[in-house]
């Protein structure tokens, strides 16, 4: 096997064991959704053990074939400004930069740009820069994709430090798994590490939203990366959806955000899976994922557990804040449409719902005030603050 990363599936050494009619059904899934992955990736998977959860990850899966879902389930289309540029919510604006990952997660929102689909990142960012600097609202920048760490450092030098120009940009974020599919990546790229210095200044940060699923991703090369990247100044923080057979255990989770703030890294979301094509197969129900992520957090740290569960709907950000056996709460943590953020929604329970569309709002509307919240006894409110 030659290079770093394998697109062919037939080069796995596990595919050969496999029988044909296996075998022949793989490659049904990889003719449809590709197949990505570094060495370094498929080193960490135990290929004796059915349920490997790195191997779930990365390697295809007959029940994708299902093609249940949408290719564009947060209908990304309609908040594109400009070629490869999305401005969905005021303040933020996001910057598809590669269509190219360190592997290809089987479970990736985002597949559309890995399928026999045109070129929907950016060729030439300067129309998109000129768009950025003529909206002094965008104060956040988020290079995605595929990964942006999968560019030439030099192509990614030209870009930040033009974004750096522009004065109403303070937050410049880079969305990547690459620590946990190729961190030598960062290990062993000085100019990288220097751009970070850079750019990661005492007024102005970059923050790298990690993508982590499972603690067996964080290898020593990952976590070596990770200081090298704290320690050139920039904050590293993680996001992860809950996928089936991979993390959707309490136990996972808590080794999970317990190990990530270990090493300084925030849990930062934890998103419900997107109903993208193909990825039914990873989908756990909404109310369950819910209770996953909070049972494991009794057990985890304040710093552990500042991550919110949400659901990146079309509309926003909606995150599910609380539930008891008749409703599920919800609120809009941030939305499309202004008038829409902080809304408070009240739906009924419904434990086969795997996204925000398959509720039944209480109350279409309905912002309950403050008074809600103590509507029975608002004497037992107390008012004794406990940490
Ligand atoms: S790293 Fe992100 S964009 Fe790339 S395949 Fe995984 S989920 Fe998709």
């Amino acid at each position: 096997m030659k290079g770093t990363y394998i697109t062919d599936i037939t080069q796995i050494p596990y595919f050969q064991t496999l029988d044909k009619t296996e075998q022949e059904r793989l490659l049904q899934v990889t003719s449809t959704f590709p197949f990505r992955a570094s060495k370094h990736y498929l080193s960490l998977i135990d290929w004796n053990n059915p349920d490997d959860p790195i191997k779930r990850i990365i390697f295809p899966n007959p029940g994708e074939l299902s093609m249940t879902g949408s290719q564009d389930p947060s209908n990304e289309k309609n908040y594109t400004v400009q070629h490869g540029l999305q401005h969905k919510y005021a303040q933020t604006s996001l910057l598809l930069l590669s269509d190219v990952c360190g592997g290809i997660c089987r479970f990736c929102f985002r597949k559309r740009l890995f399928m026999d689909s045109p070129r929907q990142t950016v060729r030439d960012y300067g129309p998109a820069l000129s768009y950025i600097r003529d909206h002094p609202e965008i104060t956040n920048v988020l290079l995605s994709g595929g990964d942006p760490l999968i560019l030439p450092t030099k192509h990614l030098t030209k870009v930040i430090r033009e974004l750096r120009e522009i004065e109403h940009v303070g937050i410049i974020r880079i969305g990547s798994k690459m620590l946990a599919y190729n961190p030598a990546r960062i290990t062993e790229d000085p100019d990288l590490i220097s751009l970070i210095q850079e750019a990661s200044g005492d007024e102005k940060k970059i923050y790298i939203m990690a993508h982590f699923n499972h603690p067996a991703e964080i290898s020593p090369l990952s976590i070596q990366a990770i200081s090298m990247l704290q320690k050139a100044g920039a904050i590293v923080v993680n996001q992860t959806p809950v996928i089936k057979g991979v993390n959707d255990s309490p136990e996972v989770m808590i080794e999970l955000f317990r190990k990530l703030s270990f090493l300084g890294v925030s849990p930062y979301y934890v998103f419900q899976c997107r109903p993208t094509v193909g990825n039914q197969v990873f989908s756990v129900p909404v109310e369950q994922s819910y209770k996953t992520m909070h049972e494991a957090f009794k057990q985890c740290s304040g710093l552990a557990k500042r991550a919110r569960f949400i659901m990146s709907h079309c509309t926003g950000k909606i995150e599910v804040v609380g539930m008891n056996d008749h409703n599920v709460f919800m609120r809009y943590h941030q939305a499309a449409n202004p008038e829409n953020y902080d809304k408070f929604m009240v739906a009924y329970s419904n434990p086969e719902a795997l996204w925000f569309d398959d509720y039944e709002m209480l109350s279409p509307g309905y912002v309950p005030g403050r008074e809600w919240l103590f509507e029975h006894d608002p004497r037992s409110y107390g008012g004794t603050a406990s940490y």
